[in-house]
This record gives C-alpha cells, sequence and structure tokens, in this order.
C-alpha cells in the first residue's frame, strides 16, 4: 500500500456515512455505456400479497461442489438473480427513513433465505457467474447471487450465520478503508467467509462517487484491490461501484485493471458479456418480505415455478 498520510486523512473524513454508505441516489442510475437490462422500477414495500412460503423442512445439503444436478450454461446470456444487501439488523434508533430502508430485521432475512430454499434456489459467487458467461460453466438449478456491499458487521454476525443455516453463500464486496474499523468487518472475519465458500470482492477504498474522482482511480481500484488481496490472502475478482455509479473512464479502469466482472443496479435477471461489468443486481430492502421477493424474482411460488406449497404466512 502506498497511499500518502495526506490521503489518509481525506479517506478518514470523507468515508464518514451517516447512515447511507449504501444509498442509492438519483445520480446512481446509469447513464453511461454500458447497456442494462434492468428499466423496471423497483415496487415500493407492503404491497405485496400474503408470502406464502413453507418452513424448512431440512438440514440443507448445498454445498460448492457440483452435482449431478448442475448443469453446463454459458457461454453467453444466463438467467441469474443477483441480489444486494446492506444490512441484517435493526436500523439504529435516529436514522434517516431513507438510510433505515437498507436494514434488514435478522428475522426478515431469515424468513426470505427461507423462502429462496424453498424456491430451490443454490447461491453461486459472482465469479462462478462471470466464468460460466465468458467460458462455460457447471452451475446448480436455479443459481443466484447474494451479495453485500459496504462491508457492515451485522452482515457477518447477523447474515453470515442464518445463511450457512440454510446452506447459502454469499459475496460481501468491503470497502477496504473500512477495515479493521468500528462496524465494520475485520480481516480475519473475511478469511472465515472465505473459508466457508464466499467470494470477497472490492468496493473501493473510500466509498466516493467514482465519476468525481478520476484522478484517484489507481487508489480506488487498484491500491485497494491490493490491500485487500493481502488481507483476505485470496483473489479479489470482482468489483461494486460505490452507490452503483459508473461511466466509461471507471469501467475501462476496472477492465484495465484486471477483474473479470462487476456489479451495479438493476431489475433485470439476465447476465451476459453485453453487460459484464455491471451486472443487474436488485437491492432487497427493509419490509421486502418472502412475497415480495417472489414478485420479482424469476423463479418462486408467485411465478408459477416453485416446487413450496404454502402452508405458513410470514408476520
Ligand atoms: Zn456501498
Amino acid at each position: 500500500m502506498s497511499w500518502s498520510p495526506r490521503g489518509a486523512v481525506v479517506l478518514i473524513s470523507t468515508i464518514l456515512c451517516l447512515g447511507g454508505c449504501g444509498r442509492i441516489t438519483a445520480q446512481s442510475t446509469p447513464t453511461e455505456t454500458i447497456p442494462v437490462t434492468a428499466t423496471e422500477p423497483f415496487p415500493s414495500t407492503g404491497t405485496s400479497p400474503a408470502a406464502s412460503i413453507p418452513p424448512p423442512t431440512q438440514v440443507p445439503t448445498t454445498s460448492l461442489t457440483s452435482t449431478p444436478n448442475w448443469v453446463v450454461q454459458g457461454p453467453g446470456s444466463i438467467e441469474c438473480p443477483i441480489l444486494l444487501y446492506h444490512h441484517v439488523a435493526s436500523a439504529p434508533p435516529g436514522d434517516t427513513a431513507l438510510a433505515a430502508i437498507y436494514y434488514i430485521q435478522p428475522g426478515d432475512f431469515e424468513l426470505q433465505m427461507q423462502a429462496l430454499q424453498a424456491w430451490g434456489y443454490h447461491t453461486i459467487s459472482i465469479s462462478l457467474l462471470a466464468e460460466a458467461i465468458l467460458h462455460s460453466a457447471a452451475l446448480p438449478p436455479h443459481p443466484i447471487v447474494i451479495t453485500f456491499d459496504d462491508g457492515n458487521l451485522d452482515a457477518f454476525t447477523n447474515g453470515f450465520p442464518i445463511m450457512q443455516k440454510y446452506g447459502f453463500t454469499g459475496v460481501m464486496y468491503v470497502i477496504v478503508g473500512r477495515m479493521q474499523t468500528a462496524g465494520y468487518i475485520n480481516a480475519e472475519q473475511l478469511k472465515a467467509l472465505v473459508a466457508a465458500g464466499w467470494e470477497v470482492g472490492d468496493h473501493s477504498l473510500s466509498h466516493l462517487d467514482l465519476r468525481q474522482e478520476h484522478d484517484r482511480l489507481e487508489i480506488e481500484l487498484s491500491q485497494s484491490r491490493q490491500i485487500l488481496e493481502q488481507a483476505v490472502g485470496a483473489p479479489v475478482n470482482t468489483f461494486s461501484y460505490p452507490f452503483g455509479a459508473q461511466d466509461s473512464i471507471v469501467i475501462s479502469h476496472v477492465r484495465a485493471d484486471g477483474y473479470t466482472a462487476a456489479v451495479g443496479l438493476g431489475g433485470g435477471w439476465q447476465q451476459g458479456e453485453d453487460n459484464l461489468f455491471y451486472l443487474s443486481r436488485r437491492p432487497v430492502l427493509a419490509g421486502d418480505n418472502p412475497a415480495k421477493l417472489a414478485s420479482y424474482l424469476p423463479w418462486s411460488g408467485a411465478r408459477g415455478r416453485s416446487t413450496a406449497s404454502p402452508t405458513s404466512s410470514p408476520p
């Protein structure tokens, strides 16, 4: 690492993010050269019919090891939902409503994981998805990627064990400059995720709108990646744009730095070479119950392709 002390001061002053680190602003809508398949607005919460998912009936046996059920997909476009989470916790008292929507109550998060398992989803990594898009790869039935932005500590302490319970792995996109600081994940915890089959990705050094920081791209994209790889002891192959914000210069730098893929925002599930550096990713927001999930996932009870039978309703 080689950023200057002055840079570190700037970093500390700029990373202060009062409850909205993952906030998606109007500016975050991609407007540049990468085609984004998602055009549908995100529906508001609380309007879905009562969810109908069964309780978990068995201990999940999902693993990253290929089974006979896995099917080679690609190269080319692949249907694979990518979900985006930030916090798995209650929102801090006094948080603004806008910030609070990124806090998923642990109980709600478990209902969501339970529903995904009931609907037959199997988690994969962004790296494996990129491999399938570029070269083809064996993927499990109903592949899905569950990502977390910012590296919030509660995603590790609350989200990780719940996902383990349902046999799921995720992708943790880390704000590298905040590792080891209060409220954020540390290197040992990241290593634990990697050991459990998770992917760790880069979410920049200091979580700035990179469209306004072209002179810092080397630090934000390249040096941060080196720091993260050293901390985790594993390759860092994929990137998540802060606020989903990018332009052609930012994307070119991500490509040139050797990342194999990057994730953005959007409501579509077709992932391919045309959006490999802005893969479509749907934020899950507070109040999204399993019925809401069902309304925007490709394979679920609401879409008629579920193996689930309705036996209970979430609160
Ligand atoms: Zn973020």
